[in-house]
């Protein structure tokens, strides 16, 4: 449905300039819903207007539903329903009204056009403010005509730029809800800067940073980056000795304790950090010396926890580096696990 190739923009002329988009390629294929997801300033909302045909590309190539952007632009931009981050909407006008001359404006069949905008406001949930001003909806509501703008013309493919922005979580709520709908008749492409927007709506995500791809794929590839980030023991004995045996264990880096004064009497929760650099093999070897190590020092292990890093912490790394950074399954590591190797 949407084809990238290549795609720079460059504000700017000379060495003051630079690329606010910069070599950037992907593809949506028809029927997805997919995040694109990088910080303030990563240029998605760039990527997304020179989709939409409202911005001029420096170089590459762009087609929407096999028409290229720049040479069919109206053959092309037929297919798209866009909602810009901030909605230019008519205070003075009436949704119902106001969606009207959306659809005149888009070429709508004068016949057709009271069934699609009728069509448009239910998809949208603003059916029951039809008849109200613009200018007295709540944001919510507003960004719902946006919606309904964005459908009115019935186009096979939406491009949302941050519809969520802005919004109180109630509204957020409302929003999703209405695009995951629309995702099962629709393709969606929508950009966001909130992590948790992609997880509650896509189903695939691309991650731009500083004008570039840096990632690409599932949720669950995504959620397979999180890195194991350390350990939880909970063991009853002797505190002292459990963490001079943990603490002994090559791999883990620190072990700390701090129990508050009401914890169960004998019990306490260790936490381990790993060493940099350990890997999964090591990180196992690490967990079975420890547990060996607890009880040879006469404890007993009630917990064993695993913590992994949050997807917001790999989202940060993500969008920290500037390579790119592939999001296919992790490769099984090379050695087997040996505790001896770990030191
Ligand atoms: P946000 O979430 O803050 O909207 P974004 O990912 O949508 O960010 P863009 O708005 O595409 O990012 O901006 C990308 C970069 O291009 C930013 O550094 C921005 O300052 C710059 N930029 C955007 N529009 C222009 C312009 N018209 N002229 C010059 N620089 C611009």
């Amino acid at each position: 449905m949407i084809s990238v190739q290549k795609l720079v923009k460059r504000y700017g002329s000379g060495p003051r300039g630079s690329n606010a988009v910069d070599d950037v390629s992907f593809e949506v294929d028809k029927g997805e819903v997919v995040g694109f997801l990088g910080p303030n300033g990563a240029g998605k909302s760039t990527t997304l207007r020179i989709l939409s045909g409202f911005l001029g590309m420096t170089s590459g190539k762009v087609t929407v539903a096999g028409h290229d952007i720049r040479e069919q632009s109206f053959e092309a931009r037929q297919k798209i329903g866009y909602m810009p981050e901030a909605v230019p909407l008519y205070p003075e006008m009436r949704v119902a009204e106001y969606l009207a001359f959306r659809a005149e404006l888009k070429r709508v069949p004068r016949r057709d056009r009271a069934g699609f905008v009728d069509d448009a406001m239910q998809k949208a949930n603003v059916d029951d403010v039809a008849n109200v001003l613009i200018g007295n909806l709540s944001k919510g509501y507003r960004q719902r005509v946006g919606l309904a703008d964005a459908l009115v013309a019935r186009p096979p493919l939406l491009i949302l730029d941050e519809p969520t922005a802005g919004l109180d979580p109630n509204q957020i709520r409302e929003v999703r809800e209405v695009i995951r709908d629309l995702g099962k008749e629709h393709t969606v492409l929508l950009s966001t800067h909130i992590l948790s927007e992609v997880e509650a709506s896509c189903s695939r995500v691309i991650v731009i940073a500083k004008g570039k791809l840096v990632a690409e794929g599932t949720m669950e590839d995504l959620s397979r980056k999180r890195r194991a980030a350390g350990l939880v023991l909970v063991v009853r004995g002797d505190k002292e000795r459990a963490l001079a045996a943990v603490g002994a264990v090559p791999g883990i880096a620190k072990v700390t304790c701090e129990d508050p004064p009401a914890t169960s009497a004998g019990t306490h929760e260790l936490r381990c950090a790993w060493q940099k650099k350990l890997d999964d093999a090591g990180t196992a070897g690490a967990i079975e010396q420890a547990v060996a190590a607890l009880v040879a020092a006469g404890c007993f292990v009630r917990e064993v926890r695993a913590v992994r890093s949050s997807l917001e912490e790999v989202f940060a790394e993500l969008t920290s580096s500037a390579a790119p950074v592939p999001l296919d399954p992790e490769p099984p590591p090379e050695a087997p696990a040996d505790p001896e190797a770990t030191s």
